[in-house]
């Protein structure tokens, strides 16, 4: 069980943590989004047809496999730092989080979380 302090301090260090790696995410995929543009505009100039659909095919596939990464990465970390019931366990993570905030019981156990 939590006092309310601490269960203050490990949610405000979760939703930095989370705020980090969401910065991380949005500013890699619009760098690489841009940078993906721009390799495929110059790709337009300088080769054939086919062989311009298969590198912006290519191109588009490495963008979803960096980009679903880093979401997977993200959802991960959220998890982890996120404050964990002492009862059964699960994280305390979006309307979870809030139900413990303002009722001090856990939705899943009903246990007490904060005391
Ligand atoms: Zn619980």
């Amino acid at each position: 069980m939590f006092t309310r302090d601490e269960f203050n301090n490990i949610k405000s260090i979760s939703r930095r943590t989370v705020k980090r790696y969401s910065f991380i995410l949005a500013f890699t995929s619009v760098v690489l989004g841009l940078c993906s543009l721009w390799f495929l505009k110059w790709v337009d100039l300088n080769f054939t047809s086919t062989v311009r659909i298969v590198i912006a095919l290519s191109t588009f596939l490495i963008f979803l496999i960096v980009v679903g990464l880093l979401v997977i990465k993200l959802k991960h970390v959220t998890k982890l730092s996120s404050p964990k019931c002492p009862h059964c366990g699960i994280s305390l993570i979006g309307d979870s989080l809030r139900i413990v905030s303002a009722t001090s019981r856990c939705d899943s156990c009903g246990g007490q979380v904060i005391g």
